[in-house]
C-alpha cells in the first residue's frame, strides 16, 4: 500500500514545500487550497512532471461539510490516507488586542483551530485501528508565536496556535494505542507570503536580527522537519513540539 498524504494549505509557502518534498519521498500528495487554484495546480504540475502523484482539492478547512466532502473525494481518488499535515493557517493585520473585534477573532480561530480539528477528525476516522484503519501520522503546523505571544502584532494568532499545540498533546494520547502519532512543528519566521496579510511583506527582514541565527527560515527547512515527523524514523515520537526557528 502506498503512502497518501493530505496537506492543507498546500498551494503556497510551507505547505507547497512540504508537498514537493513528500512527493520526492514517494507520497501521493493531496494538495488542499482555499482560493489560489493556479498556485495549487502549479505545485501539482511540478510533482507530476517529476513522476510523482498529486492532485489539488479546493476546500475551506473551517467549513465542516466541505472538509467531509474533501476527505471523501480523497478516498475515491487516492484510497486510504496515511498522513495529514494541518498546515493551512492565517493571520490578520498587525494590531493591538483592543482593536480586535469578534469577526476577526472568529476568522482566526475558525481557520487555525476549528479547521485542524475537523481535518484531524477525518484523518482519525480513516487511519485509526479503532475504526478499521492501519495507522498513520498527523503533523500540526504551529508557530513560535504560541510561546512568544506576538504582542503588538497578533495575539489572537498566537493564541490560536497555542490551542493547536494543546490539541496535539491531547489527541496524541487519545490515539497512541491506535497506531497514530500526532506531533507539532513550531516554525519561527519563514520567508512566505503570510507576512503580507499581516500588512508587512518584508517582516522577516525587520525581525531577523532578533533570531539567534540572524536569518529567516526557508519553507523547505520546515518541510524537512514535517517529513521527519511523518516518517517511521520518528516512530517513538508523539505529542512532541519540534522547533524550526533558528533558535528563536
Ligand atoms: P501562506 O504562504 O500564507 O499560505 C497559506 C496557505 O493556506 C495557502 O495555501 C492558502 O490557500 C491556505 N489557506 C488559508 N486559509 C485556508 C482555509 N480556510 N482553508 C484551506 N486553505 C487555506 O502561509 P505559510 O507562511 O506557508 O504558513 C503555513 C503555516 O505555517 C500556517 O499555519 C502558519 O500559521 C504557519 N507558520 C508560518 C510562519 C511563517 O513565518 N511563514 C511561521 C510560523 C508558522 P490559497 O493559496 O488558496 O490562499
Amino acid at each position: 500500500m502506498g503512502k497518501v498524504l493530505v496537506i492543507t494549505g498546500g498551494s503556497r509557502g510551507i505547505g507547497a514545500a512540504t508537498a514537493q518534498l513528500a512527493a520526492q519521498k514517494g507520497y501521493a500528495v493531496c494538495i488542499n487550497y482555499l482560493r489560489n487554484r493556479p498556485a495549487a495546480q502549479s505545485v501539482v504540475d511540478e510533482i507530476l512532471a517529476s513522476g510523482g502523484k498529486a492532485q489539488a482539492f479546493k476546500c475551506d478547512v473551517s467549513q465542516e461539510a466541505e472538509v467531509k466532502a474533501f476527505f471523501e473525494q480523497v478516498d475515491r481518488e487516492f484510497g486510504c490516507i496515511t498522513g495529514l499535515v494541518n498546515n493551512a493557517g492565517i493571520l490578520e493585520r498587525q494590531s493591538r488586542l483592543e482593536s480586535f473585534d469578534a469577526a476577526r477573532l472568529k476568522r482566526i480561530f475558525e481557520t487555525n483551530v476549528i479547521g485542524p480539528f475537523l481535518c484531524a477528525k477525518e484523518a482519525v476516522l480513516r487511519m485509526s485501528t479503532r475504526h478499521g484503519g492501519t495507522g498513520g501520522a498527523i503533523v500540526n503546523v504551529s508557530s513560535a508565536a504560541a510561546k512568544l505571544g506576538s504582542p503588538e502584532e497578533y495575539v489572537d494568532y498566537a493564541a490560536s496556535k497555542a490551542a493547536l499545540e494543546t490539541m496535539t498533546i491531547g489527541l496524541a494520547k487519545e490515539v497512541v494505542q491506535e497506531r497514530i502519532r500526532v506531533n507539532t512543528v513550531r516554525p519561527g519566521v519563514i520567508y512566505t507570503e503570510i507576512h503580507a496579510s499581516g500588512g508587512e511583506p518584508n517582516r522577516v527582514e525587520r525581525v531577523k536580527t532578533r533570531i539567534p541565527m540572524h536569518r529567516g527560515g526557508q519553507p523547505e527547512e520546515v518541510a524537512q522537519a514535517i517529513l521527519w515527523l511523518l516518517s517511521d524514523e520518528a516512530s517513538y515520537t508523539t505529542g512532541s513540539v519540534l522547533e524550526v526557528s533558528g533558535g528563536l
